[in-house]
């Protein structure tokens, strides 16, 4: 997608919105009140990610308030990762800041990483959780274990790392031209290396409404996550398979043997629990592999990552 015009302003904020109508102004406020001093031109792109709410209207009247705000409207919900890409995708700053719309990612934050950026050198300004805010249980747990997967299969460490981040226009580009369909933003921006910098926050409560992320929508993040990011869940298989045969050797040679003296027992408990083993190991490992070939199949089909709805400067809703 070519930007709209041939501007190139100084900064651009991008932030992917689902159901964030209530607070939308008062966001928008604070991004300005942390940008403007700054004394450059900026934009703020809004994509609202099929919201049911009335996000939409909301963008769009704020669009007529402030001339560098531009809005996007998806078809209909595609997740958070594509919603950013369509913000991306539009960006034209020298510099593009992604983050949430529900001020988890303070504004005021801004400025320090836009510092960081000119005068620092950084290609990448990551703000890292110092603190992770209130979660359950259940939510802290499950983040720990995905994190400690990812860094043992795929050897990226992106434990407190989070989506609010600056990226510099040629990371940006960079990010842009990797093809895939599975998107897992923050594991593709660590994968592209470049110079980067952290900044430290603490995650406030959300201002308002409630997460857009439910345990069955984290959970398929993860996997998307892990099985983009790392093949050795396949050798794994290869690994276990390679166990079990020097298990069936060891097995086999004394069954033979014992059968041979005359000695056999009557093993019946011993062939149901190597069944009941066997037979889970082998489905597991189908489905490792049929975790791969779904996504390998999502890929293929090389479908767009997103539709576009309306986009404001458009002719308006019908
Ligand atoms: N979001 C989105 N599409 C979705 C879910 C969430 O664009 O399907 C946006 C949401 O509006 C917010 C950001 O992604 O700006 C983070 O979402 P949320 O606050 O719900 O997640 P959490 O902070 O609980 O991880
Ligand atoms: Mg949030």
């Amino acid at each position: 997608m070519q930007p709209r015009s041939d501007r190139e302003p100084f900064l651009s904020v991008v932030i992917p919105l689902f159901r964030e109508e209530q607070h939308l102004e008062k966001v928008v406020a604070r991004i300005r009140e942390a940008v403007d001093p700054l004394q450059q031109s900026w934009e703020l792109i809004l994509v609202d990610d099929g919201s049911p709410d009335g996000t939409w209207k909301k963008i769009r009247r704020l669009s007529e308030e402030h001339a560098n705000l531009h809005g996007v409207r998806l078809s209909r919900n595609f997740g958070k990762e594509a919603a950013l890409c369509a913000g991306l995708e539009r960006a034209a700053g020298k510099a593009v800041v992604v983050m949430d719309g529900d001020l988890q990612h303070p504004p005021d934050l801004i400025p320090e990483m836009v510092r960081l950026w000119r005068d620092g050198g950084a290609d990448v300004v990551e703000a890292v959780k110092d603190h992770r805010g209130r979660e359950s249980a259940v939510n802290r747990l499950g983040s720990h274990l995905f994190y400690a997967v990812l860094n043992l299969l795929a050897g990226y460490d992106l434990k407190n790392t989070s989506d609010f981040k600056l990226l510099d226009r040629r990371v940006v580009q960079a990010w842009l031209s990797m093809g895939e369909r599975n998107l897992f933003f923050r594991g593709m921006v660590a994968w592209l290396g470049y110079r980067r910098e952290e900044v430290r926050f603490r995650v406030p409560e959300r201002v308002a409404g409630t997460s857009g992320f439910s345990l069955a929508r984290l959970v398929r993040l993860a996997i998307t996550a892990i099985s983009s990011f790392s093949s050795i869940t396949l050798h794994g298989v290869t690994l276990l398979g390679g166990i079990f045969l020097v298990f069936a050797v060891v097995l086999g040679v004394q069954t033979v043997v014992n059968k041979a003296s005359g000695e056999a027992v009557s093993g019946f408990t011993t062939v149901i629990l190597l069944q009941l083993i066997i037979g889970s190991m082998l489905m597991i490992s189908l489905g490792v592999i049929g975790e791969y070939i779904a996504r390998i199949f999502n890929e293929v089909k090389q479908r767009p990552r997103y539709l576009v709805r309306d986009e404001t400067g458009d002719s308006g809703d019908r």
